[in-house]
């Protein structure tokens, strides 16, 4: 028997609690493992073992196996669905959306999501060196009209305590800026990178601190995610959720139901459900738009308006989410 590859995070991060390493089952077919040698398979050894447990069939393996529909061409499926490098004229600066700006620190993640609209973004340097950073914070500083930045990637959290905090300083430096947002998975999947510094680091600066988590299925949040969720709204860090619809992991009305409930027990409000981003290798992901506005008027027929998502998509040229409407 053949061993199996490595696929290590230890490169794109540089948080210890990052260095995981896991091997994709040797009982894999050759086309899932030709899928990761284009997007790696990563997973923290939690996660790892709860995929073994499904045997690849339930909303975490979907989710996180690389399979070999990946490789299919489909018409319409690019490698930059939202056009997102000419967006990008300073590096990890993405300035489309007005009176806020989205920094890409890294392209390091702690999980792979198969269907990750950056996934064919993995190539420039991980995590991006504070000197790297200097030209898009002083565009920053010179744009009076912004108010909030949002740290994104990969994920901002698989950088170091000590890198956060030395850009969070800077950025509370820039006397316009209001408010830091930071989209991420560790909270649920690495919920032992939520340390009490973590949050010290979120809660003393003076700007105000907002948490986008990415959950789309209930199964996600076991106990040590929801705890790590509780940690941060505890220390009064308001905490959001943006999912993604998926074909064969949330595409009904009672995994949606149920991840909105689960999510606001976990005091997370449930933000944004997007339609899926046009990107190769994840088409067999697609739920059509009069499925998702179905979708959605069933959910606010059995749940509470505050539990109950927007319906977006991302559009190229357009300066904000377009909301699909739905009733
Ligand atoms: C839409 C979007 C944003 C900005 O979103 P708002 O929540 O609408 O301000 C940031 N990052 C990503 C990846 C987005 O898709
Ligand atoms: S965590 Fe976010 S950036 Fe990373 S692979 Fe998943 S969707 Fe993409």
């Amino acid at each position: 028997m053949t061993s199996a590859p490595q696929y290590t995070a230890t490169d794109a991060a540089d948080h210890p609690a990052m260095n995981h390493s896991v091997e994709i089952p040797t009982n894999f077919p050759a086309g899932a493992r030709n899928a990761a040698e284009a997007f790696p398979f990563l997973a923290p050894p939690a996660l790892a073992a709860r995929l073994m447990a499904e045997r690849g069939e339930g909303p975490l393996s979907r989710q996180f196996l690389p399979t070999v529909e990946e490789l299919q061409e489909v018409p319409g499926y690019t490698t930059d669905p939202l056009n997102e490098s000419c967006t990008q004229k300073i590096p990890g600066l993405i300035t489309k959306y007005p009176g806020r700006v989205l920094l890409k620190v890294t392209t390091g993640c702690v999980v792979h999501c198969r269907f990750c609209f950056r996934r064919h973004d993995r190539a420039t340097p991980t995590p991006m060196r504070p000197r790297a950073f200097r030209p898009a914070l002083e565009a920053i500083a010179a744009d009076s009209s912004l108010r909030e930045v949002i740290l994104s990637g990969g994920d901002p959290l698989t950088l170091s305590d000590r890198r956060l905090e030395r850009l969070a300083v800077r950025l509370a430096d820039i006397p316009h800026l209001k408010r830091l947002r930071i989209h991420t998975r560790a909270p649920v999947f690495l919920p032992k990178r939520i340390t009490p510094r973590l949050i010290r680091i979120l809660t003393g600066s003076r700007l105000t601190p907002i948490v986008v988590v990415h959950v789309n299925h209930a199964a996600e949040l076991d106990s040590p995610a929801r705890a790590a969720l509780a940690r941060m709204v505890d220390a009064g860090i308001p905490l959001l959720n943006q999912s993604v619809l998926l074909k064969g992991v949330n595409d009904d009305v009672e995994s949606l139901a149920a991840l909105c409930e689960a999510l606001i027990d976990a005091r997370v409000m449930p933000y944004y459900l997007h339609l899926l981003d046009a990107v190769a290798g994840a088409a067999h992901f697609e739920v059509p738009e009069a499925r998702g506005r179905e979708l959605m008027i069933a959910l606010r027929a059995c749940l509470p308006g505050y539990a109950v998502p927007r319906l977006v998509r991302e559009v190229v040229g357009l300066s904000s989410k377009q909301g699909i409407l739905y009733a």
